[in-house]
Order: C-alpha cells, then sequence, then structure tokens
C-alpha cells in the first residue's frame, strides 16, 4: 500500500503547459470599450510587458525562469495521496487520488501564480502590486511572495471576508502586505458602490475594480496590478499542478486516469490539474473532466457564455465567458474563493467544446463532505475544496453503483484551517441549502444586452 507519491525536486516540470497551443477551436479575442479586440499596449498600464506576453502566448510549452523554480522548491513538487480511508468509508471500488496544494505556506494552489507573476514584475522594474481577495487565499498568497521577493503589496479584500476572516488579513499583514475591506473609500469605484449599498458584502467584482483603480492611478508608474485567477497567464502558471501529477500517477504505474475534478472559482485550481489532462482527452483519451461550482453561483451550469467585464466598474477589456454578470453578486457563501461571477475564458471554452463537463453542488452536501474527508483522510480541507471532494465522492458512489474500477483523480486545492467558522455553522445547523433562483439570475444577465455577443465555436467532436 503506497500512500503519497513523491517526487524530488529534480523530477519537477521546467515548463508550463499553454492550452492554448491545442485547442481545437479557437478563442474569441478579448475587446476594448470600442468593441474591437485590443492589443497588448492597451494591457500595459496594468500588467507589465513580460506578462502581457504571456497572456497572449500560443507557443505550447514555456520555460519556468530558474529563480521561479528555486522559490516553488520551498513546498513543490506538492504529494499527491492515494485517499484509502475514504475509499473504505464508502466502500467503493474506485481508486480515489487528491493532489495536495494545502502544503504551500499560504495554504493553497495560489502561490504557484503568485511568486511567477512578483517576479516578472519585478524583472519589469515594478515596485508595488495591488490586488483583490475573496477568502483572503489570494491576497495572502501574493503578500507570499511579494515578502521573499521585496515587492510592496496592497490587498483590498471582499468586505464578508474581511470580517468573517481576520486572521487571513493577520497573514498578509505577517508577510509585510497592507490589506483594507472593499468596497473601500480609497476608490471612486469603492465610494460609488458605498453611496448606493453601504450595507453592500462586497464581490470579486468589486475589489477587482479598486485594485485596478488603485494600480493605474499611481503618477510614478511603478504599480501594477495581480489577478489570482481567470486570465490565461494565470491557467499557465497552475498546469505544474497537472504535470506533476502525471508524473506521479506514471511512477506507479497509472496510465489512464478515468475521473479528473476541482472545484472552480475562477478557473485556475482546476485548469492547473486538468489542461494536461484535456490535451490527452483532445488527442484521443477518454476521461471525465469535472469542474465543480456552488450551486448558489452557478457561473458554469446557468451562466450564458457572453463578453463581460472582470470587475463591476467594467474597467476589465470584454472576456469571452460564462458569467452571471458583471453587476452580480453572489450570495455570501463560505466558499469565498467561488463567488465570482465570471469563468475563465480557457476553462469557457473547454466547456463550449464539451471537452470538460460542469457541476454544481449545494454546499451542504459539499460540507457533508469535507467533514467524511477530515474524519478519514484527516485533513481539513476549504470550504472551497469541499466542492472538489462532493464530486469526487459522487463519482466513488457512481463506480461503487456501476461495480468498475475506476481511477478518479482530484485537486485538494488547499486547507480550511483559516475557516473553521464556516464548520461552525455548518455543525450549529445553521447553513441552508442554496440553489441561485432564475429570478435572482435576471437582472444582471440583462445588463449584457447591449454588448457584443461572442461566436459560439465548437468542432462537435466531444
Ligand atoms: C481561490 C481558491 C479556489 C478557487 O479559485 P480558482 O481560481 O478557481 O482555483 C479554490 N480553492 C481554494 C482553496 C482557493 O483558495
Amino acid at each position: 500500500m503506497q500512500t503519497k507519491v513523491y517526487l524530488t525536486e529534480d523530477e519537477m516540470p521546467r515548463q508550463w503547459y499553454n492550452i492554448a497551443a491545442d485547442l481545437p477551436s479557437p478563442m474569441q479575442p478579448p475587446l476594448g470599450p470600442d468593441g474591437k479586440p485590443i492589443t497588448p499596449d492597451m494591457l500595459a498600464p496594468v500588467f507589465p510587458m513580460n506578462i502581457i506576453e504571456q497572456e497572449v502566448s500560443t507557443q505550447r510549452w514555456i520555460d519556468i525562469p530558474e529563480e521561479v523554480l528555486g522559490i516553488l522548491c520551498k513546498w513543490r513538487p506538492s504529494p499527491l495521496h492515494r485517499a484509502y480511508a475514504l475509499e473504505k468509508a464508502l466502500g467503493t471500488p474506485a481508486r480515489i487520488y487528491y493532489k495536495n496544494e494545502s502544503v504551500s505556506p499560504p495554504g493553497s494552489h495560489k502561490p504557484n501564480t503568485a511568486v511567477p507573476q512578483a517576479w516578472y514584475n519585478k524583472q519589469f522594474g515594478i515596485k508595488k502590486i495591488t490586488t483583490e481577495t475573496g477568502a483572503g487565499q489570494w491576497g495572502s498568497a501574493l503578500a507570499f511572495a511579494c515578502s521573499l521577493l521585496g515587492l510592496e503589496c496592497k490587498v483590498f479584500m471582499v468586505r464578508i471576508s474581511f470580517d468573517q476572516k481576520p486572521f487571513r488579513k493577520l497573514m498578509m499583514e505577517t508577510w509585510g502586505a497592507t490589506c483594507i475591506a472593499s468596497p473601500s473609500t480609497e476608490t471612486n469605484a469603492g465610494r460609488q458602490i458605498l453611496a448606493s449599498h453601504p450595507d453592500t458584502p462586497g464581490s470579486l467584482g468589486i475589489a477587482i475594480s479598486e485594485a485596478i483603480e488603485a494600480a493605474v492611478t499611481d503618477k510614478t508608474g511603478s504599480t501594477r496590478y495581480s489577478l489570482g485567477s481567470v486570465l490565461n497567464h494565470v491557467m499557465l502558471h497552475q498546469t505544474i499542478i497537472g504535470l506533476e501529477s502525471k508524473k506521479q500517477l506514471e511512477k506507479i504505474g497509472i496510465k489512464q486516469v478515468d475521473v479528473v475534478i476541482g472545484c472552480a472559482g475562477g478557473g485556475s485550481n482546476f485548469a492547473g490539474l486538468a489542461f494536461p489532462f484535456v490535451n490527452d482527452k483532445i488527442h484521443g483519451a477518454s476521461i471525465d473532466i469535472i469542474p465543480v461550482e456552488p450551486t448558489s453561483c452557478p457561473t458554469m451550469t446557468k451562466g450564458p457564455f457572453v463578453y463581460d467585464h472582470g470587475d463591476t466598474a467594467k474597467m476589465t477589456p470584454l472576456l469571452p465567458m460564462h458569467s452571471l454578470g458583471h453587476d452580480f453578486i453572489p450570495p455570501p457563501i463560505h466558499a469565498g474563493g467561488l463567488r465570482y461571477h465570471g469563468m475563465a475564458p480557457l476553462v469557457s471554452q473547454t466547456i463550449i467544446e464539451g471537452l470538460v463537463t460542469p457541476r454544481a453542488i449545494d454546499q451542504v452536501e459539499c460540507y457533508d463532505a469535507a467533514v467524511l474527508f477530515a474524519r478519514t483522510e484527516g485533513i481539513i480541507p476549504a470550504p472551497e475544496t469541499s466542492h472538489a471532494i462532493a464530486a469526487a465522492i459522487q463519482e466513488a458512489r457512481k463506480a461503487k453503483e456501476e461495480a468498475k474500477e475506476k481511477v478518479i483523480l482530484f485537486g485538494f486545492s488547499g486547507h480550511g484551517l483559516m475557516d473553521l467558522s464556516g464548520y461552525d455553522r455548518f455543525f450549529q445547523g445553521k447553513l441552508v441549502s442554496y440553489s441561485l433562483p432564475e429570478s435572482e439570475m435576471g437582472s444582471a444577465i440583462r445588463e449584457l444586452n447591449g454588448l457584443p455577443r461572442p461566436k459560439v465555436v465548437r468542432t462537435g467532436k466531444w
């Protein structure tokens, strides 16, 4: 019985995988305010040019800089675990594996992109990075990366999480960052929202507007903005998760997985694990690949494929993606990292192609799954991660009904040690099932009516 598979530091991948090189149908371009495709220089006030180049690259393999590899080695390669105890509790013939990204110092997959993003900014001469954070995971990952590379970091944290998760703010401060609640009075975007919605719990869309505004209004030109998910370069950096997983499975003689699962907020940990397997599927492999979202924020399962802004104040270009509308304020659930109105364009395109099959799961089923996982495997999952676990359990039960010895791989995106108040509410029976009703979806989506529509291009192969 081998419970964990490790790679040596020498065996760590030296290149990221760019799925843009292999997509069977082309991506629709991001559009500017005039409705025309944006050019790289239009993004220059927001991101450094070396990151913009990655954002638009279609090169299949991109080298990971040596210094970045050196920092990633502080916690990578991350272990791949076999969930023997969970399998036993479920009585399933399936073999369940999980890739454990909770071993990074901030506790999630997010430093996999925070480190290279901070590094490329530094190479470009940038001194300060602004960002938003939902549950606090991204803010703490970027604070961690900036402290290791000697950059200033300012984080706008969604109000509801700021109030619910004071320890995340303290982590950011320990790594030398400043963290304020969003909406704040420091930006025009924040002040406008506060004037119309003084009691708003905030949203990632609002916090993104604030962080971009704070970056582009720095007259010295030495501040840029950083986004923790959604964009192509973030998906790229996260592919180290799936590339390591494939090597680890090969090490124990597994050539073919049947099911790959990840939870999806903006899509990055899912894409990071799944895209190397999506590549196999494009080239003929038979794999069920499942991104999982909450029923309270059903971007992929109910949101239309549209051109939409990534933020509430419409500062970002229009991205072709599944979206609930940039004005949509998701209900305040504990899985804060999954409260986002849009889905990464690259993930959206794999949905359109039928290469991946999204699923929405209710929060009560997710907490049930999280508690079963904690009591069998021992690690307390982040509320976001519990969505992947719940789907893996559904698949393991299905394998039992079908008496099939399937191989299931899921992404363990982070631990929940900073999220115990959600568990408290669950144990007190205060968490209720909640699916976003159709009636709540209408108005934010109607706002998109005046915007251009992306072409839906699919080959029909999957
Ligand atoms: C942020 C976060 C997520 C969701 O973000 P993605 O970009 O979709 O990966 C999932 N799990 C954890 C633990 C997170 O911190």
